[in-house]
């Protein structure tokens, strides 16, 4: 079968406010081949990611990304592969095209796996599947008091881990600091897993991390989170010799597979962290997981929106027995809550299990997506590239 159809949604909550919640809006991608169709997301700005799928052409290498896609045979897994290598060579200078390509990758993957009624991570190649240990992930209270009442919902929940960011963490001095990594700890007990995420606030100081090190070991940090930005590797190689260690987590900035693996290599990274729908879907996802599969690192999601962003981010590391987490979105937007008709659920074991549906395994909800849906006219010169 041939790729026939795709179709992006911008889909937009009715006020989106300057707080650190990405689930505000969404691109959605329904490809459609033969009798079959495939869904995905782009972790992205919606606009720009419409544009890199619609542009005019600036050079041979800098073609927008429906010239990769529209018409390619799709009937096997390396078919999808195939489109993926030529949207990098063919976009190559079109640096959205990642995010456009990771929703479309997706849907690919999807489509193909319920044609064939397996799961992705079937189709991916597992052979096994290991449940992983959800986080919730929260923001940092305003103060401490407010950091362990978040602390204590989570715990009451019944989340075994919990990641607390953003908020007021490293914007103040090391002991304010460290009072609300203390508070968070209390909050939810010294018997869960309890991740600090630093939203590359540090920048590349790695002084910034070392002065904190010794409580926040003393405190049982599973990880410390993107201290510092995503290509600052001699920062991330410089926190892996601090003693004591604190392990490190990062990857989600990663907006392809060579990113993610250099600072594995020579980051030394504890944790890597991938969002599939920003690294180049899928495909890119599973060249880390493969990657770091017999490296001393965990691979974990990153993901923060629906339950179809987080099936995608989930379908690539099933099968890696020793990645033990897996984030999974506290209080996501009403948008990306009513966007399907079945969500992701955490499990009465506290774990969350591997789909067994055919495809993703969630499927979006259509009435759903007309409520949330904007719609869009782009024109060039008096012709029309994009509706919807
Ligand atoms: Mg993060």
């Amino acid at each position: 079968m041939n790729i026939d159809s795709v179709d992006l949604y911008y889909l937009r909550m009715p006020t989106v406010t300057d707080a650190a919640d990405g689930s505000q809006d969404a691109l959605l991608v329904r490809i459609r081949a033969g009798d079959h169709e495939g869904w995905g997301e782009c972790e992205g700005s919606p606009l720009p990611c419409i544009a890199a799928w619609c542009t005019p052409m600036s050079h041979g290498a800098c073609r927008p990304v429906e010239d990769s896609v529209l018409g390619m045979p799709i009937d096997e897994p390396d078919d999808i592969r195939g489109i993926n290598a030529l949207v990098r060579d063919q976009s190559l200078d079109l640096l959205q095209a990642a995010h456009t390509l990771s929703g479309v990758d997706a849907a690919l993957w999807d489509l193909l796996a319920r044609a064939r009624e397996v799961p992705v991570h079937t189709l991916l190649g597992a052979t096994t599947t290991h449940a992983k240990l959800p986080y919730a992930s929260v923001l940092f209270g305003d103060t401490p008091e407010e950091t362990l009442e978040r602390g204590r919902e989570c715990r009451a929940a019944g989340f075994g881990a919990v990641k607390f960011g953003w908020g007021p963490f490293g914007r103040g001095s090391v002991d304010e600091d460290l009072a609300l990594a203390e508070a968070a700890r209390e909050g939810i007990g010294d018997d869960r897993h309890l991740m600090i995420d630093v939203g590359t606030r540090w920048i590349d100081d790695v002084g910034a991390l070392e002065v904190r090190a010794r409580r926040l070991a003393e405190l049982d940090v599973t990880w410390i989170e993107e201290p510092f930005r995503s290509h600052e590797l001699s920062a991330y190689a410089a926190a892996a010799a601090i003693d004591p260690h604190v392990p490190v987590a990062t990857g989600e900035g990663a907006h392809e597979p060579a990113i993610a693996e250099q600072l594995i290599r020579h980051g030394r990274i504890d944790f890597v962290q991938i969002d599939a729908g920003r690294i180049g879907g899928i495909t890119a996802a599973r060249e880390v997981a493969e990657f770091a599969r017999d490296l001393p690192v965990q691979y974990v999601n990153h993901s923060f929106t629906s339950s179809l962003a987080l099936a995608a981010s989930l379908a690539p590391y099933w099968d890696l027995e020793d990645s033990r987490f897996c984030e999974y979105p506290f209080a996501p937007s009403s948008l990306c809550r009513e966007m399907t008709t079945t969500n992701i659920e955490v499990a009465a074991d506290g774990l969350v299990h591997p789909p067994e549906a055919p495809g993703l395994g969630v499927t979006p909800d259509e009435r759903a997506i007309e409520r949330y849906r904007v719609p869009l006219e782009i024109s060039v010169d008096g012709q029309t590239l994009f509706s919807g």
